[in-house]
């Protein structure tokens, strides 16, 4: 199979989302990646003399990238991570290079009644790519609950995004499902996202689930998915495993 193509990107600009996650802002000329809403890049970049590379969903719509001519992606750093050293410590004008697009937790065709998106941390990034797209489909009728899962309340970002949906169609919610506050809010769910499943009444002639994030959010979700009836096909999911070299 013939390699995947290279871009080389510039980084624009770094903000910072929260304590440890930032969005990075690429340049790079929208002629180049085609890429559906929900799919990743990976980035490629050097540490101590390696060449590593990382996968990253991409957090803008495709319509934003055409207008801006910038690619977003969020990075959640961790510890002595290479990638999360990396970019942290990168400056605007800063070269790498990125292939893609990949994946396929990516809108269907056809649309069920209801669409349901849980993602954990960075996890909610190809949800907000998709927003633009969702928005066309919640003016044809259709139902979306979007659960974004974090520890505390100060672990939250995009939360502006979503909520402007929430806000915006009387068919789409947005909960904040935050596994370590105790006192909560509406729109605000005390535990895990696959805690909140019991609370949407699902039904699996009627839902498509999407789960994006931490491994073990997904695989405890699936099982309890499973339990409720749903199939392999009325779950797509994206986990973030770590490469780790
Ligand atoms: C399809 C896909 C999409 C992804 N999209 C995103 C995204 O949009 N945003 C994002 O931030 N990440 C995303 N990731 C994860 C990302 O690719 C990197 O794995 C992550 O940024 C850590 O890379 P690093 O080089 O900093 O750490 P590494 O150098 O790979 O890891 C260093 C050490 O940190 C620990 N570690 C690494 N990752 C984790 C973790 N998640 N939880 C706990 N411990 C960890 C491990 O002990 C590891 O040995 C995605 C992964 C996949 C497979």
């Amino acid at each position: 199979m013939a390699p995947r193509a290279q871009y080389p990107v510039t980084l624009v600009s770094r903000q910072q989302l929260t304590k440890s996650t930032f969005q990075l802002n690429f340049e790079l000329d929208p002629d180049l990646l085609d890429f559906v809403p929900g799919q990743f890049i990976q980035l490629l970049f050097e540490f101590e003399g390696e060449q590593c590379k990382r996968s990253y969903s991409v957090a803008n719509s495709p319509e934003n990238f055409r207008q801006t001519g910038q690619l977003q992606i969020a990075l959640a750093c961790v510890e002595d991570g290479k990638a999360s050293q990396c970019f942290a410590a990168a400056s605007p004008g800063d070269t790498f290079n990125l292939s893609g697009p990949f994946g396929m937790l990516v809108l269907p065709e056809d649309f069920p009644r209801r669409i349901i998106l849980a993602g954990t941390g960075t996890g909610v990034a190809p949800y907000r790519a998709m927003l633009p797209s969702l928005q066309k489909k919640l003016d044809d009728g259709i139902h979306l609950s979007i659960l974004m899962g974090a520890r505390h309340r100060r672990d939250l970002f995009y939360e502006e995004d979503f909520q402007h949906v929430a806000d915006s169609y009387e068919h789409a919610s947005f909960i904040r499902c935050l596994s370590r506050e105790s006192n909560i809010s509406a729109g605000e769910h005390h535990g895990y996202v696959q805690s909140y499943f019991e609370q949407l009444g699902l039904n699996p002639t009627r839902d498509l689930i999407y789960l994006c994030g931490t491994p073990g959010m997904i695989d405890d979700a699936v099982n309890l998915l499973q339990e409720a009836g749903f199939g392999a096909r009325q779950v797509k999911r994206e986990k973030y495993v770590f490469s780790g070299h």
